[in-house]
């Protein structure tokens, strides 16, 4: 199936490169099954890369070609718009999904694609504390990082020792420390175009039961909280300088609200779910009442956490 809006776009040699790197490639896959929100058109193409030399041998292909990029992590701070995304999404497989344990026997080398919840019960597992923070939250090591994901007094820049990264021009390199530039839901990252290949997390030891315990005890709160089985992207807007965005929904009597199918969830004002067929256009439509309602109500402008992306 060819997609009309793309007809410009050749992505012959991309499909050529995937083919001779032994890539997982698609064309034209709808993106909402890939993000927790479950909303979103088709990728153009959706690219799975595993390891080193494939990411690098694609980013050179789009860098040469100028082909828009997006990288996909869990898709848990996504909102990917209705038309989808022209250009190529890519995805961290096959070695970015594994871990291991660096000599020193505390620090974790995890690669991107990893889930958080893979991260937490390798540790966990190996008596290894300091990451149960990031139990519950549904994003990948290199999504959590871009983010400085965090909750329940812990945040990625707590953790993080160091980060390697991959140019659009394949070069790899690392940041550390300062270069890291964490602060409240950012990173360097946001908006550089660097892919996250590899990220060193520092733990220390432990007790296996206390670090399992911590674990149960902030997924329990978390589901009492929050919709967790609803599909989102958790908060839909960054915590304001004063207060929190959901005591500041709430009382201006938005919990609830709802267009088409998206709403102000009931159990969270802080949260937008998709209570079933929900399109990106209700979710920003409701996104727009709730940003100008606060404002006008209490002067207090909210900003968004998720991340809108695609074609308008
Ligand atoms: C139910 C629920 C609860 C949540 N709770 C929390 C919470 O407690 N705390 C919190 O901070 N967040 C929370 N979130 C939001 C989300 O899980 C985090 O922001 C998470 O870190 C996003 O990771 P991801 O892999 O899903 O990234 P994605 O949503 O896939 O991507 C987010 C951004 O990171 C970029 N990115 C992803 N991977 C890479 C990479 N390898 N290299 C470069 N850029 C990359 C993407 O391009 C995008 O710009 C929650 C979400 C849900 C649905």
């Amino acid at each position: 199936m060819d997609h009309p809006a793309s007809i410009s776009l050749d992505y012959s040699p991309l499909d050529r490169q995937a083919a001779a790197l032994g890539c997982e490639i698609a064309r034209y896959k709808p993106l909402a099954p890939h993000t927790t929100f479950k909303i979103g058109g088709p990728a153009d193409r959706l690219v799975t890369v595993g390891s080193e030399e494939q990411l690098s041998g694609i980013l050179s292909v789009l860098g040469e070609l100028g082909l828009p990029m997006l990288i996909l992590g869990r898709g848990s701070d996504l909102l990917v718009r209705d038309k989808g995304f022209r250009g190529a999404v890519i995805r961290l497989g096959g070695a970015f999904e594994s871990a291991s344990l660096l000599e020193d026997g505390v620090t974790l080398r995890a690669g991107a694609g990893m889930s958080l919840a893979a991260a937490c019960m390798f540790l966990r597992d190996r008596g290894l504390c300091g990451m149960e923070f990031a139990w519950g939250i549904p994003g990948s090591i290199g999504g959590a990082v871009y983010m400085n994901a965090g909750a329940y007094g812990g945040e990625m820049k707590d953790v993080v020792a160091r980060v390697r990264h991959m140019d659009i021009d394949g070069t790899p390199g690392e940041y550390g420390g300062e270069d890291l530039g964490f602060g409240y839901r950012r990173s360097a990252y946001a908006g550089s175009g660097k892919v996250i290949t590899w990220a060193h997390i520092r733990a220390a030891h432990g007790s296996k039961e206390e670090i399992a315990a911590r674990m149960n005890e902030l997924m329990t709160r978390r589901k009492e909280k929050q919709p967790y089985d609803s599909p989102s992207a958790g908060s839909t807007f960054k915590r304001p300088k004063t207060g929190y965005a959901a005591a500041l929904i709430e009382k201006c009597g938005l919990k609830g609200r709802r267009v088409g199918g998206a709403q102000v969830s009931e159990k969270h004002s802080g949260f937008i779910i998709n209570t079933g067929g929900a399109s990106c256009q209700d979710v920003l439509a409701l996104m727009e009442i709730v940003q100008e309602t606060v404002l006008r109500q209490t002067g207090i402008e909210l900003e968004p956490e998720v991340r809108v992306v695609g074609e308008a």
